[in-house]
């Protein structure tokens, strides 16, 4: 077998952005095991990539001690990607949400300490809260509701892991990086769990109408999966990045409402043999208690400040969220 230049490991890997992480790992010539329970992961995400002799999945939970010693043991990088994600799976099943966030990183942490392993921590934007600052620096304030709604657990779970890893940098000096993805799109991305933009593309898809909730007035910036693992990729080789917090996500900002109007756009241009409906109907406004829970709160704008990671390692993000769309709506025709 050719040398490879590392051995990685990905919680998480059979997940969207984990997938997309392996990939590239491999096409750079690193060994990736990959450890997923396949509870929101697919593991038609990675069959594509069982046949290289460089990737071995592992079917588990990473909760399950003796398996993650062992891989933690056998790796040299671990990307920990496993999480509970998506708010309609938070405000369904906040048990879930809560009890793998922090057990399942704090489980992540142990065995890394163990070794001695870096570990690449991903948190989120979420953990912004409420704020209403535009746009977020590592180091603003976080702003959240009460414990009462379920959204919330979902920002403090996370914000556990992140003080939790940074902890075990600063009290034990095991090299931990803490990357916030900011909202992230691509193939293989479901709208299972409630993310816009694989809902929308679908919805349009199948003649509409697509479901705007709120007054589609609130606002995100949608970053192309391949710019989110470039710039992990970049995080993980510097040693400068070691014990700090990174934004990752555009700044290209678009409101939901626009968005709608921009898949309708490129199922015009991408998918000419899908009739469109008539203007009137081609979106659908639902008011949030409706869409999720009595009382929810969403959050109006979200955009990141990226200049932490620019200045440490030159990341940028280059795909504009048209391109995406259009690769979006290709992959669903093919
Ligand atoms: N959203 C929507 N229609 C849908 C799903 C989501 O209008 O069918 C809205 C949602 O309320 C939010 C935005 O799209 O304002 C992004 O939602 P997503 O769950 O993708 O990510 P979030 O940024 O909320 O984590």
């Amino acid at each position: 077998m050719a040398s490879v230049r590392g051995h990685a490991l990905i919680t998480g890997g059979a997940g969207f952005i984990g997938s997309h992480l392996s990939e590239a790992l491999l096409a750079q010539d690193w060994r990736v095991t990959i450890i997923d329970n396949l509870s929101t992961g697919r593991f038609e995400n990675i069959q594509h990539l069982v046949s290289d002799p460089h990737f071995t999945p592992v079917i588990d939970t990473i909760t399950h001690e003796v398996v993650l010693d062992r891989l933690a043991g056998e790796c040299d990088v671990i990307f920990h990607l496993a999480a509970a994600v998506g708010v309609e799976l938070i405000v369904r099943d906040p048990v879930r949400v809560i009890e793998t966030n922090v057990l399942g990183t704090h489980a992540v942490l142990q065995a890394a300490a163990r070794y001695r392993k870096k570990v690449l921590l991903a948190s989120t934007s979420e953990v912004y809260g409420k704020s209403n600052k535009v746009p977020f620096g590592e180091d603003d304030d976080r702003v959240l509701g009460p414990t009462t709604k379920a959204r919330w657990s979902y920002s403090d779970s996370k914000a556990v892991d992140e003080f939790l890893g940074l902890a075990y940098h600063r009290q034990m000096d095991l090299p931990v990086v803490v990357f916030r993805l900011f909202n992230t799109i691509g193939p293989r991305q479901t709208g299972q769990y409630g993310m816009v933009v694989p809902r929308f593309v679908k919805q349009a898809l199948n003649g509409g109408p697509i479901t705007v909730y709120g007054d589609g007035s609130q606002s995100r910036c949608f970053c192309n999966v391949q710019d989110t693992v470039r710039a992990l990729l970049l995080l993980a080789e510097n040693p400068e990045a070691v014990g700090r917090v990174f934004n990752v996500g555009t700044v290209e900002e678009v409101t939901v409402l626009e968005l709608a109007q921009r898949v309708w756009e490129g199922v015009e241009r991408g998918a000419p043999a899908i009739a469109l409906p008539d203007p009137a109907k081609r979106v659908v406004f639902i008011p949030y208690d409706q869409a999720y829970e009595p009382g929810f709160e969403d959050m109006q704008r979200r955009v990141p400040d990226i200049s932490r990671i620019k200045q440490l390692t030159g990341w940028e993000p280059r795909i504009p969220l048209q391109q995406t769309l259009a690769q979006l709506i290709e992959v669903a025709l093919t």
